[in-house]
């Protein structure tokens, strides 16, 4: 692995620093949290995931509600992925911070459970997940189960086993109201941490974007690792414009004082 440019080193020790004194901090995470898990942002333009479809067409509820077909094939390719994908390195130090008790709160704007699965415990999926399917006609939830896997397997469009009526995954689309009781938490979190974590998010898809500031104004410190600038860089601590996948580890290491050079 390459070592990192000097400038890097010394934001990665200022990360640190901030790290070993907090006790309540919350990770924020995005889809380039998930990307080098080979996740594609399905929300991103250069995900190849829109090249067929327009969005607004597909994913969002008015279009699901009329033409949930569209929706299936669109998603199809994505719940492939999220299948096959394996937790990152990131979402291993994410999920140590937790375990050290810096980290209370992990927020996530990923539908891939991939935080789970890494061994994190309190996770917000703000933008729901593929792990239940709720329908539309009598709002019977169910867990995805069979239904996904026969989804994903034969492009079988799941059906309500009481009403018949179609079952949507619940992931929040466009036009779609959060997971309220998820998002009062994220929030709460947001407003109560000593430090918050925005990784791999480019703090682009509002109401989440706006969470950093909640965190910033009760006077939480702010480290941002993401490939490209966001609207509140000038405003954290720490800013570093890197994969997630290589600077968390090794900014957890050293909190955990597992390096000695
Ligand atoms: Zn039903």
């Amino acid at each position: 692995m390459t070592e990192f440019p000097e400038a890097t080193l010394r934001d990665i020790q200022c990360a640190v620093d901030i790290l070993k004194t907090s006790n309540n901090g919350v990770v924020l995470s995005g889809a380039g949290h998930s990307t080098p898990s080979g996740i594609p942002d399905f929300r991103s333009t250069d995900s190849g995931l829109w090249e067929r479809y327009d969005p607004f067409e597909v994913a969002s509820l008015t279009a699901f509600r009329y033409r949930p077909e569209k929706f299936f094939e669109w998603i199809r390719p994505l719940a492939l992925e999220m299948q096959g994908a394996e937790p990152n390195a990131a979402h291993v130090a994410v999920a140590r911070l937790e375990e050290a008790g810096i980290v209370k709160t992990v927020i996530t704007q990923n539908i891939d459970r991939l935080h789970q699965r890494a061994g994190s415990k309190n996770v917000l999926e703000v933008h729901g997940s593929m792990e239940s399917l709720t329908c539309i006609g009598c709002y019977t939830q169910v867990p995805a189960d069979t239904y996904v896997e026969r989804f994903v397997r034969e492009g079988e469009i799941p059906h309500c086993p009481v009403c018949g009526d179609i079952l949507k995954p619940d992931v929040v689309l466009f036009g779609e109201q959060l997971p309220v009781k998820t998002w009062l938490k994220a929030q709460k979190a947001s407003r109560n941490c000593d430090v918050m974590i925005v990784a791999g998010s480019s703090l682009e898809v509002l109401p989440v974007a706006g969470l950093p500031m909640r965190a910033l104004e009760n006077g939480a410190h702010l480290i941002i690792v993401n490939h490209s600038e966001t609207y509140i860089d000038v405003r954290a601590d720490v800013v570093i414009h890197e994969d997630v996948a290589r600077v968390l580890p090794r900014i957890v290491a050293e909190v955990l004082g597992e390096r000695r050079d």
